[in-house]
């Protein structure tokens, strides 16, 4: 059976990379990268769970983001509403959209109908904003509450302290449905922070709190996956090292 589908995989893979040659570089990403995370289930004793390969496309042009969902990714991630708008029309539609970026409140009516999931859900007023939106256009929208789990100034995100509460007071809203949570470990992080989030993970999904269901944990970039993946993320979020580094500065 896996062999079937390996061999599908790779047919698949040949007739992508005919066209075009010159990407050829993100399927040897993509495969690495498929192979240490299984590689990581493996040692890490998580066989059995499953873990979501998000690609993350800030700054990348649509025809390698295609390249790479023609080749397997099903889950893409944007950072910035301008840029996914510019962007979007012209994206393979075989994979889903999340949110992963700093969302303002004035911007959620641009992306309230484009993305399946918003992980970077930080304040009541960003929430209450997606279920007034989500509401007005007949849905519920998925969401992910990012906990700022470095304690970092500079960052986005609830902090550890108010995140049961704030879990609460968002699960009010009918429009919205919590999914999960979104982290963000700062570069170099202790293993111990890792291990936070996912003790919050589990702690939160104990509280059997109305509409909310810990399915997700969102944690996980191209320096740290296989430690997230350790401590219990379902779904990494790669851009560096599937698409190669980003041509511009971020802000
Ligand atoms: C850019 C970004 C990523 C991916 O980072 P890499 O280090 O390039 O893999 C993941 N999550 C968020 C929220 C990001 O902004």
């Amino acid at each position: 059976m896996i062999r079937y589908f390996w061999r599908r995989f790779q047919i698949k893979m040949c007739q992508a990379v005919n066209n075009y040659p010159e990407f050829k570089y993100i399927l040897e990403n993509y495969k690495e990268i498929c192979y240490n995370i299984n590689n990581a289930k493996i040692k890490f004793n998580r066989e059995n769970s499953n873990v979501d390969l998000m690609a993350v496309t800030k700054t990348v042009e649509p025809e390698k983001i295609n390249f790479a969902i023609e080749n397997g990714i099903t889950l893409l991630g944007e950072n910035r509403v301008q840029e996914y708008l510019s962007k979007k029309d012209l994206y393979n539609k075989n994979a889903d959209v999340h949110f992963i970026g700093h969302l303002q409140t004035n911007k959620v009516k641009y992306i309230v109908n484009e993305v399946k999931m918003i992980q970077s859900v930080d304040s009541v007023k960003l929430a209450r904003e997606i279920n007034r939106l989500s509401a007005k256009n007949n849905k519920v929208m998925d969401i992910l509450v990012e906990v700022n789990i470095g304690n970092e100034l500079s960052k986005s995100g609830v902090s550890k302290e108010m995140l049961f509460e704030f879990i609460k007071e968002i699960s009010t809203f009918k429009n919205i449905s919590v999914c999960g949570l979104m982290a963000i470990p700062p570069i170099g992080s202790d293993e111990s922070v890792f291990n936070d989030m996912h003790e919050l993970f589990i702690k939160a999904g104990d509280m059997k709190i109305d509409n909310v269901s810990m399915k997700t944990l969102s944690m996980g970039m191209s320096g740290d996956y296989e430690l997230a993946i350790k401590h219990g993320s379902n779904l990494v979020r790669i851009g560096t090292k599937l698409f190669g580094a980003r041509k511009y500065l971020e802000v």
